[in-house]
C-alpha cells in the first residue's frame, strides 16, 4: 500500500486540513516541507530538525532534489546504504522531485526527445541522459515515502501552443513513470521492512497560466489514478495573484534556509507595523548590534528562548557558521508554526 488521505474539515474558502499516512508515518495538512537538497536542509542537522518549531513537533516531512542526489553522491551508492532515509538517518516521511525542474534550471546543453532528455552536469560538464523510466529508477533507489514523474519544465512565459504541446509530452511521460514505477515500486531498499508499505507516485499538473489547459491535464492525469497530484510550473514568475488561485495541501520552498543563510530573518510584524503580516530582518543591520531582544518575541523557537539579535548580527558579521545555522532554525520555525496556525484555524471547520 502507497498512502492514505483523509480530509478532516475544509474551509468555504477551499482551504482543508486533512492527514496523509505514509510509510514513514503520518502527515498532517496543510504542511510545509523543508527543502534537503543534498540530503540535508542546510546548516540544520536532523535531530534539530526533529524539534523545531514552538510546539517541539519538529518538520514532519522533508523534501530531496534527485538530480543533485543522483549526481553526488550518486543513486547506486545511496541503494547500498539502504535509501536516502538510512543514509541521511531521518525516520520521517520525504519527497523526492522528479529531477526534471533541475535539469530544465541548472543543467546545460540540454536536448529535449520524445524519450527523455539529455544534459549536461552543472557540476562537470559529464553528460548524462534521463528518461521517465530512469528517473523513477533513481527515485526507487533513493526511496523516499512519495516520488514524482518526470515532467518537461516549459519556460515562462510560453504561447499557448508551445504550453499545449509540452503538456503533451509530460502527459506521456506520466503515462511511461507510472508503468515503470507499478513494475518496480517492490524494489524499494526498505522493501519489507515496513508492514508491506510501498512509495507512492505523484503526477504533476502542468498547462502554465492557461486556464483550459491546467483543466485538461489535471483530468488527463486523474484518469491515470496517481497517488496525489503536484502543480508543476508554478511559482516561477508569474503575478503572484495567479499563484494565489491555486490550493494545495503541501508546499516546499528554499526561502526560509537560502534567507537564513544571507541574514535574512522573518518574524511577526508588531501591533501597528506592517499590516499585521511578516517583517523579514536583515541581521547585519548596524540597529541590531547592542539589540538585547530575541529576533522575534512571539515566537518561541529554541533560538528566540535562547539567543539576543546582538549574538546573531556579530555570528553573521564574522561568518562564523553557527549564524546560518540559527538563522535557518528559526527561520524554518517561522513557517512551521504559520502551518500549525492554519491548521488550527481550519480544523474549527467541519467536511
Ligand atoms: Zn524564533
Amino acid at each position: 500500500m502507497g498512502l492514505t488521505f483523509e480530509v478532516g474539515a475544509s474551509s468555504p474558502g477551499g482551504g482543508r486540513r486533512g492527514s496523509l499516512d505514509l510509510a514513514h508515518g503520518v502527515v498532517e495538512t496543510p504542511v510545509f516541507m523543508p527543502v534537503g537538497t543534498a540530503a540535508t536542509v542546510k546548516t540544520v542537522q536532523q535531530d534539530t530538525l526533529e524539534q523545531i518549531g514552538r510546539s517541539g513537533a519538529g518538520a514532519e516531512i522533508i523534501l530531496a532534489n534527485t538530480y543533485h542526489l543522483y549526481l553526488r553522491p550518486g543513486h547506486e551508492l545511496i541503494r547500498r546504504m539502504g535509501g536516502v532515509h538510512r543514509f541521511m538517518s531521518w525516520s520521517r516521511p520525504m519527497l523526492t522531485d522528479s529531477g526534471g525542474f533541475q535539469v530544465f534550471s541548472l543543467a546545460k546543453l540540454r536536448k529535449v526527445t520524445g524519450d527523455g532528455v539529455e544534459f549536461r552536469s552543472h557540476l562537470d560538464g559529464s553528460k548524462h541522459f534521463f528518461s521517465p523510466e530512469h528517473s523513477m529508477e533513481v527515485q526507487i533507489a533513493l526511496g523516499a515515502d512519495i516520488m514524482m514523474v518526470f515532467d518537461e519544465c516549459v519556460e515562462t512565459p510560453a504561447s499557448w501552443e508551445r504550453t499545449s504541446q509540452s503538456m503533451g509530452l509530460t502527459h506521456a511521460w506520466a503515462a511511461r513513470s507510472k508503468q515503470y514505477f507499478e513494475a518496480h515500486k517492490n524494489e524499494t531498499p526498505w522493501m519489507g521492512e515496513l508492514d508491506g508499505r510501498t512509495q507512492s507516485l505523484f503526477g504533476i499538473v502542468q498547462g502554465g497560466m492557461y486556464a483550459d489547459l491546467r483543466r485538461e491535464s489535471a483530468e488527463r492525469l486523474v484518469e491515470m489514478d496517481f497517488g496525489g497530484y503536484a502543480i508543476g510550473g508554478l511559482a516561477v514568475g508569474e503575478p503572484r495573484e495567479v499563484t494565489r488561485e491555486m490550493g494545495v495541501d503541501m508546499m516546499d520552498c528554499v526561502l526560509p534556509t537560502r534567507a537564513a543563510r544571507h541574514g535574512l530573518l522573518f518574524r511577526a510584524a508588531e501591533p501597528g507595523e506592517a499590516d499585521g503580516g511578516a517583517v523579514r530582518m536583515n541581521i547585519k543591520r548596524l540597529e541590531y548590534a547592542e539589540d538585547q531582544r530575541p529576533v522575534d518575541a512571539a515566537c518561541g523557537c529554541m533560538v528566540c528562548r535562547r539567543y539576543t539579535r546582538a549574538y546573531l548580527r556579530h555570528l553573521f558579521m564574522a561568518r562564523e557558521p553557527l549564524g546560518a545555522t540559527l538563522n535557518s532554525i528559526h527561520n524554518l520555525a517561522f513557517y512551521l508554526d504559520i502551518m500549525e496556525r492554519v491548521r488550527g484555524e481550519l480544523a474549527g471547520f467541519r467536511c
